[in-house]
């Protein structure tokens, strides 16, 4: 049995809720602090499989625009996140645009890896 603290993000109410549950079991003992639905699961989510949004830059040929923002298309499993990293580094683009999706299918987690700044 664990019990995690996550404050909750979906809006500015910022509620602190408290999850007790065994992971192995995906089971839940108790929650509280939640001020909605939506936020109960959000924690959920958060205590038995945190995800986020990787956010980095990848390397371009262009001398005047070395580097060119990125972003996964939706949020990937926290735990991946170093591992994407390490991913992106190896990376070199030309030209792309904002939305292009660089690396499909980014780490086998279904998001992608898209461009959010452009290179001409
Ligand atoms: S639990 Fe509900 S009210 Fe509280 S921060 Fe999350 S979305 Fe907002």
């Amino acid at each position: 049995m664990e019990t995690k603290k996550i404050i909750c993000i979906i809006c500015p109410q910022g509620c602190e809720v408290t999850v007790c549950g065994d992971k192995s079991s995906r089971t839940v003992e108790s929650i509280k602090g939640f001020g909605c639905k939506r936020g109960k699961t959000y924690a959920e989510n958060e205590f038995f499989a945190p995800v986020r949004i990787l956010t980095s830059s990848v390397k371009t040929i262009n001398k005047q625009v070395p580097l060119v923002a990125v972003r996964t298309s939706k949020p990937i499993p926290k735990e991946l996140l170093f591992a994407g990293m390490e991913e992106i580094k190896r990376l070199v683009v030309d030209k792309v645009n904002s939305g292009d999706v660089i690396v499909p299918n980014f780490l086998g987690t279904g998001a992608d890896l898209i461009a959010s700044g452009s290179v001409e």
